[in-house]
């Protein structure tokens, strides 16, 4: 292709971007296809000549884009956001269209440089002390995953690297039912072996850990001569929002010398309002500290924060310098290849840039108390409404309801999937207790109040179906 027509085509698809965005309520939120449907449109093997790039988009059009979700609906309320600010989709173009690679300071000083200040404009804006640095990692599991590493190898006094982990003493990782996957994942790859990851029970509301019987664990495996490594702790749990005490964590943490990891990833961006941050009160004192701005906060996806106390701690763990990377610059640059586990790294940062200075921070903290405010509103009306039942009271912008107890879980299931068929909103379920729950979290970038009025009307019209039918 020449310059010239990637320019014409790139002038294209800014067009149809914005008329998609304009038009996407029309839109059903949820992709409506059967499984296989897309693949047999696929040609069965690969072209041997090159095909018109016309060509190629119209297909775009005809077979990717009916078979997408559109995150970017304004009526998504599933799971958690995955907000695109068009600002930040600008700084993702710049960056597709200069393609560096961000691994060393060398190979692109603006991206480690701009790198370097978004996270301490990240860390000023959440209220973090200045003790911590960070580095912008691709997704919570993999900054998740360098905590988890650290974690083991700073128990191992940086031995589990040389020599393996037999022969070491059992490590021990504590954590509650409320954490993510990835939690579990980082301690499969780590080593540590799920045995080894030990569920503290939950207390109260919020469902936070039990330091009490954290610390009784905690004991319990050192009597027994194993080596706790680590706590991880979450603020905002994504099945229904639980939130560790963290300062009553960070208590057992400081008396036996553990690394705590907290996983803020989707509530982290809420802390740029100072109302929420009793939340996770005690972070400041953690050791790592995961956030996604690719969740609410409107920066594109990828895009996740992990905020760290000792970097030289995270190093230790995981830079390794062959000769082809070694660099002569001075000491004082960083090299961000050293502080992730992959080694190339894309220029994430430009796009915080960009949406911190369009927004204000004044601009995302309007948004974010928009969405929890409009969300609790809903929970209130939902509570009051015949036929229903609220399960968890809102987290931020989160909380989960169900059909009253005169319902089974098949029956709440059967309503998650009528409202997902009819397209006008897009919500999903959870187990809370072993009972089926219904999940609504507002956090949609373009989200209207109005929007929330509308799932209020789809819910109630369509579980009132459910009664007629
Ligand atoms: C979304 C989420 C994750 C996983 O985030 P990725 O960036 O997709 O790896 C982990 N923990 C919590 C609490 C989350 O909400």
């Amino acid at each position: 292709m020449d310059w010239n027509s990637f320019a014409r085509h790139a002038r294209d698809i800014a067009d149809w971007g914005a008329d998609y965005h304009q038009t996407l309520r029309d839109r059903p939120v949820r992709a409506q296809t059967k499984p296989g449907s897309i693949f047999n449109a696929l040609p069965a093997t690969p072209p041997e000549q090159g095909e018109p790039m016309d060509a190629i988009l119209q297909d775009f059009h005809d077979i990717a884009l009916p078979g997408l979700t559109h995150w970017q609906h304004p009526r998504f309320f599933a799971y958690f956001p995955a907000n695109a600010a068009p600002e930040s989709m600008l700084a993702e173009f710049l960056t597709t269209i200069t393609a560096p690679q961000c691994m060393l300071w060398q190979t692109s000083p603006a991206a480690t440089e701009i790198e370097t200040r978004m996270v301490d404009w990240m860390r000023q804006a959440i209220g973090l002390p200045d003790a911590f640095t960070g580095a912008i990692q691709d997704s919570a599991s993999s900054a998740t995953l360098s905590a988890v590493m650290t974690m083991r190898e700073r128990a191992l006094d940086w031995a589990g690297k040389e020599q393996g982990l037999s022969g070491q003493p059992v490590l021990r990782v504590y954590c509650s039912q409320e954490v993510h996957t990835s939690i579990d994942r980082a301690i499969w790859f780590s080593g540590i072996g799920q045995d080894n990851l030990v569920r503290i029970p939950t207390t109260g509301p919020r469902r936070a850990m039990d330091a009490g019987a954290l610390r009784q664990a905690v004991e319990a495996d050192i009597a027994a001569g194993m080596k706790p490594a680590g706590i991880i702790t979450c603020t905002g749990g994504t099945s229904t929002g639980a939130c560790d005490d963290i300062a009553a964590v960070m208590e057992v943490a400081e008396a036996h010398d553990l690394y705590v990891h907290v996983d803020a990833a989707w509530a982290g961006s809420a802390m740029i309002c100072p109302e929420f941050r009793d939340l996770w009160a005690g972070a400041e004192r953690a050791d790592s500290i995961v956030f996604n701005p690719h969740k609410w906060l409107g920066a594109q996806f990828d895009c996740s924060i992990q905020f760290i106390r000792d970097p030289d701690a995270l190093r230790k763990t995981l830079a390794i310098q062959p000769e082809y990377l070694k660099t002569t610059a001075e000491d004082e640059i960083i090299n961000y290849s050293e502080w992730s586990i992959p080694l190339g790294r894309r220029f994430r940062a430009l796009k915080l840039w960009f949406l911190i200075r369009a927004y204000g921070l004044e601009g995302l903290r309007m948004r974010l108390r928009n969405h929890v405010a409009w969300s609790q509103a809903l929970c209130e009306r939902l509570r009051t409404e015949p036929g229903f039942e609220i399960v968890t009271e809102p987290v931020l912008s989160l909380f989960t309801f169900r059909l009253d107890a005169t319902h089974s879980d098949a029956q709440n299931q059967a309503l998650v999937d009528r409202i997902n068929d009819d397209g006008r909103i897009y919500l999903t379920q959870t187990l809370v207790d072993g009972t089926k729950a219904i999940r609504f979290q507002v956090g949609q970038f373009d989200c209207t109040e109005a929007d929330v009025e509308t799932a209020f009307h789809v819910i109630t019209e369509l579980a009132a179906e459910d009664a007629l039918s």
